[in-house]
């Protein structure tokens, strides 16, 4: 098969004293995302999205969270690297579609930025979309973020 589709998903609860950081973007807010890593839910969603679509398992497999040595690492380091064990396999990425949900902050001033700073590590043709969670869970009373991604990959050689 030369096409390949792999979903992601990711959550992470806000926390006093975190950075909000989301495609490598530090997006200005009272609370950041709590992890072991800086917690950018966004690349995490991207992340498992490309490793479910290459068969090469999940994020904890390839980077657990037990291990110091992923400590505060910035996803998008993780996320580049990811990238590259999927063209190892021959493959390259057509297009990857996000959505974020979180009720707070606006994410729409900050959506180009993300978008430069995901091709700045080799992943075009990103499209992110911010949805609101109308006020309902754990999303509506400001515990956390969810993130959902789906990346569609082609057989180059
Ligand atoms: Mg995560």
């Amino acid at each position: 098969m030369s096409i390949r589709v792999g979903l992601g998903y990711d959550s992470h609860r806000f926390s006093p004293g975190r950075k909000l950081i989301l495609a490598g973007v530090e997006i200005p807010h009272d609370r950041g995302l709590a992890g072991h890593s800086d917690a950018d839910a966004l690349c995490h969603a991207i992340i498992d999205a490309l490793l479910g679509a290459a068969g090469l398992a999940d994020i904890g497999t390839h980077f657990p969270d037990t291990d110091p040595a992923y400590k505060d690492v910035r996803s998008l380091q993780l996320l580049e690297e990811v990238l590259r064990m999927v063209r190892h396999r021959g493959y390259g990425v057509v297009n990857v579609d996000v959505t974020v949900i979180m009720d707070m902050p606006k994410l729409a001033p900050y959506i180009s930025r993300m978008k430069e700073k995901l091709a700045s590590v080799g992943l075009q043709d990103v499209n992110i979309k911010a949805k609101t969670n109308e006020g309902m869970g754990f999303v509506g009373r400001g515990e956390g973020i969810a993130v959902m991604a789906v990346v569609l990959l082609n057989l180059i050689q």
